[in-house]
């Protein structure tokens, strides 16, 4: 079966800079590794700040890790999705090495398993 990878690599493009934008924005790219991402809050200037606005920082950059932990997991499997594309892997199950169904690829261009093999989540 071939299907045209054109509509899922297009998801999967917009879906990363959508991504990306959302990271920019509870976060900053580390400078030695532009895959990876840090919390960051509002200002990094909290030196002379009172302690009540410091426990709000804090508040704000547990909040913030939480978020960019979540968008961080999705950023990489979108990533690892483009790897596919390029690797000519992409659709094909991880496990049974079946191509992945058209509508699960819809709903989730990022997915490395077909519905079978799909580990339930929560
Ligand atoms: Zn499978």
């Amino acid at each position: 079966m071939a299907i045209d990878l054109k509509p899922f690599e297009e998801k999967i493009n917009e879906e990363l800079a959508l991504v990306e934008r959302e990271l920019a924005s509870v976060g900053r790219r580390n400078p030695g590794n532009k895959d990876d991402w840090e919390a960051a809050t509002a200002d990094e200037d909290g030196s002379q700040a009172d302690p009540n606005e410091n426990a709000d920082k804090f508040e704000e950059l547990g909040i913030n890790e939480a978020i960019l932990a979540d968008l961080e997991t999705r950023y990489r499997e979108l990533k690892a999705a483009k790897e596919r594309i390029a690797e000519g892997v992409y659709g094909v199950c991880e496990i049974s090495g079946e191509p992945i169904e058209k509508e699960r690829l819809e709903a989730n261009p990022a997915a490395r398993t077909c519905l079978k093999h799909t580990p339930h989540r929560k």
